[in-house]
């Protein structure tokens, strides 16, 4: 959803992630809107900066950088309060600027003016949000608190500000006598459109029962999230009997005698339903019983008929949603949030999955066929159900892959593995990378690279900060501390993008070795950096990894698929010690080992997807039963007893508390174009110098410039085929 500038600055943090595979897993979206200067006499901005308590504050310093970097040893927590009090105040005039304008609205006065609105906004939430992640302290996270309600008040300022409304929509009124072009009409259009789905067109009444239903549901879902919380704070098995950590790891038991220790259980094993916990025992732990125990905790959270069970707040969420739609004009939640996506709509939605669905399940009842044959043939005399997944599965991966970590690991130091992003970015994009060593950082380990194109002209700046510490958030992600635009007086700005990672430090002379998965996170990350590097927009709000969120992983999960081509992995995939390039069968067999047991992953996959897609087409605004509504999707569609949905309805919080309600869908619609675009490079050759050029030129220079499954269309020739995603997760041949 495109929201205006300033108001998605809220959001912003939510937004940053970028983690594969993993559940918050969207892309930046760090705007970067720019004012016009106010020309104001010296006296009077130096008195003003001192009323505001500004005074030497480096966000309204000149930053004399190299590349306009941001001042990172300069600026200190105590700047950031003030900063923002003084940028939102601007911001604000700002806006009443523009909706006061005594001229006729046009397209510069108005639609760009919105546009370049909030510079100095602008300046500190990049380097404020990007911080609250990767470099967060308890300091950073009170000015986040307290500021959250203000930018979201911000944001109501636009929206619901009447005199602007009514001039953005004179302008969209006459668009097509503007002679504008593609990107202006599309900016005009997002930005009507985001005015008119937060209601500018509803009536005095029924903007207030908007309200209230906003408010009700903000309320239902932080209730949600708590709720969540909660229940997995709450829940503990507590495990006094040695025979009882049969089959485990010694580390997994000297965690569970840390975590009993923290929980007032000294001497004694307590598992929790955090998946650190939870699922190592269910891998592990040979004891079925317990298993189960702690497989229906986890399933359960949110249902247990207690102070936070999540049934009703659900139940009421979806209710609400169906009835804010429809007040907004709107059959469904669904389609209020579709119209905004790739998809556009729950029916393209539902086609394909329906096309995804059977080979899942199909190769679900497979794997189920293949435990049970295991478990007869152990003379385990009993059914496999749910809770025997997972300790099963790695069984039979263990037996048909005998996959070992440390045999691979050594292949993949960090080291090496960068430098195979950069050969592929250079094969591909012709991008050179120096690394400089005088540029400010905001942590000792970042590195900043300087990143040139064939004729050493500058395309950006790359940070990266790869190691796991104390203040940065779990997962991986990229986020901009400024994103490529041109801003009003035509000045090309380039962009300075981060990969933020969480990989173990080096120890001792031991370089940081990486799993298959975690160097091929490495190559993703970098996916959504060309996707930010290589943009070639005008507009702030449209360029880069602005992009529908059903679009948005999908230049990142192609880039995945260098890494596994053996000319790619000659050149990086080296011993650390011996410098032996990696053995082609050891590749094969990663390749085999990464295809088993994906039945289970899509089908769970697709199940939660099947329940977000339920819950948010409903058309009535009923409160339902959500036990009844749940088992009944999913009965409907066939779901095997022996697979739960990756989230059951009481612990989804990617749609009942997150910002993924109709959307959770978006993974798989992006690893289909993920998958299709592949396979172009496989057809014309993994670096064919024409079809590179295509996937720049159309999609990643692109942005949200223009509808991207025209953008698709033009880049591969046809629409994207869900076949290639089969293939690559083994489900069909
Ligand atoms: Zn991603």
């Amino acid at each position: 959803m495109k929201k205006l500038a300033i108001a998605s600055m809220v959001s912003m943090a939510l937004l940053m992630a970028c983690e594969k595979e993993k559940a918050q897993d969207t892309a930046p979206a760090a705007k970067d809107p720019v004012a016009k200067e106010v020309v104001k006499p010296a006296e009077t901005a130096a008195a003003e900066k001192s009323e505001a308590n500004i005074e030497g504050n480096p966000f309204f310093e000149k930053w004399d950088t190299p590349f306009g970097m941001p001042p990172f040893d300069q600026i200190k927590n105590e700047h950031y309060g003030p900063a923002f009090e003084y940028a939102i105040k601007k911001a604000k005039e700002e806006i009443e600027l523009v909706a006061n304008n005594p001229e006729e609205p046009t397209f510069v006065n108005t639609i760009e003016a919105l546009e370049y609105n909030g510079k100095d906004l602008t300046k500190v939430a990049n380097v404020f949000f990007n911080l609250t992640s990767a470099n967060t302290n308890p300091e950073l996270q009170a000015i986040s608190r307290e500021i959250g309600p203000k930018l979201s008040a911000l944001g109501d300022d636009v929206n619901l500000n009447p005199q602007l409304f009514a001039r953005v929509k004179a302008v969209y009124e006459q668009k097509d006598k503007l002679g504008l072009r593609p990107d202006q009409m599309k900016l005009l259009e997002d930005r009507y459109k985001g005015f008119v789905r937060g209601g500018a067109e509803l009536d005095d009444e029924q903007k207030a029962r908007l309200r209230e239903l906003n408010k009700k549901i903000t309320e239902l879902t932080i209730k949600f999230g708590d709720n969540v919380l909660a229940e997995n704070n709450n829940w503990e098995m507590v495990l006094d009997k040695e025979e009882q950590l049969a089959g485990l790891p010694q580390n997994v038991i000297d965690a569970a005698a840390e975590t009993a220790k923290k929980r007032g259980h000294e001497g004694k094993w307590v598992f929790t339903t955090h998946r650190p916990s939870k699922n190592p025992f269910l891998i592990y732990s040979t004891n079925r019983d317990l298993r189960e125990k702690i497989y229906k905790g986890y399933t359960h959270r949110g249902d247990n008929d207690n102070a936070n069970d999540n049934k009703k707040v659900a139940a009421k969420i979806a209710a609400l949603r169906s009835q804010k739609a429809q007040l907004l004009g709107y059959k469904t939640h669904a389609d209020f949030v579709l119209e905004s996506r790739v998809a556009k709509n729950a029916e393209n939605v539902y086609n394909l999955l329906n096309q995804i669905w059977p080979a899942a399940i199909k190769q679900a009842k497979n794997e189920v066929a293949a435990m049970q044959k295991m478990i007869d043939e152990e003379g385990g005399g009993f059914k496999f159900r749910a809770s025997d997944w997972r300790h099963y599965a790695e069984k039979i991966r263990k037996a048909k892959y005998d996959l070992d970590e440390s045999v691979t690991k050594p292949y993949f130091s960090l080291e090496d593995t960068l430098k195979g992003v950069f050969y592929i970015a250079n094969k591909l994009y012709g991008m050179n990378f120096k690394e400089r060593f005088d540029l400010p950082k905001y942590h000792e380990d970042v590195r900043t690279f300087e990143v040139t194109d064939p004729n050493g002209e500058l395309i950006g700046i790359y940070l990266t900060d790869h190691f796991v510490r104390d203040g940065k958030r779990g997962g991986a992600w990229m986020n901009s501390y400024r994103k490529q635009f041109v801003d009003e007086n035509g000045k090309f700005r380039k962009p300075i993008i981060v990969n933020v990672l969480n990989y173990p430090r080096p120890v001792g002379d031991e370089p940081t070795l990486l799993t298959f998965d975690q160097a091929s996170t490495l190559f993703h990350e970098f996916g959504h950096a060309a996707h930010g590097f290589l943009s070639n927009g005008v507009y702030p709000s449209q360029t880069g990894t602005s992009v529908p969120r059903d679009f948005v992983e999908f230049p990142s999960q192609v880039h995945e698929n260098w890494m596994t081509e053996p000319e790619v992995l000659a050149q990086f995939a080296k011993h650390y010690k011996t410098g032996e390039v990696i053995p082609q069968e050891l590749v094969e067999k990663i390749q085999a080992a990464s295809k088993f047991n994906q039945g289970f992953a899509t089908t769970e996959y697709m199940a939660a997807t099947l329940l977000d897609l339920a819950w948010h087409t409903i058309e009535d605004g009923e409160i339902r039963d959500a036990d009844e509504f749940e088992a009944k999707v999913l009965k409907d569609y066939g779901l095997i007893d022996e697979i739960a949905p990756r989230y059951r309805t009481t612990y989804f919080s990617h749609i009942f508390s997150g910002g993924y309600s109709a959307g959770y869908y978006s993974y798989i619609w992006s690893d289909i174009f993920g998958a299709d675009a592949y396979q172009a490079f496989r057809e014309n050759g993994i670096f064919d110098e024409k079809t590179a050029k295509a996937f720049v030129d159309n999609i990643l220079s692109k942005g949200g410039t223009e509808d991207p499954l025209a953008l698709y269309k033009k880049f591969r020739g046809k629409e994207a085929d869900p076949k290639y995603l089969l293939k690559s997760r083994g489900l069909i041949d």
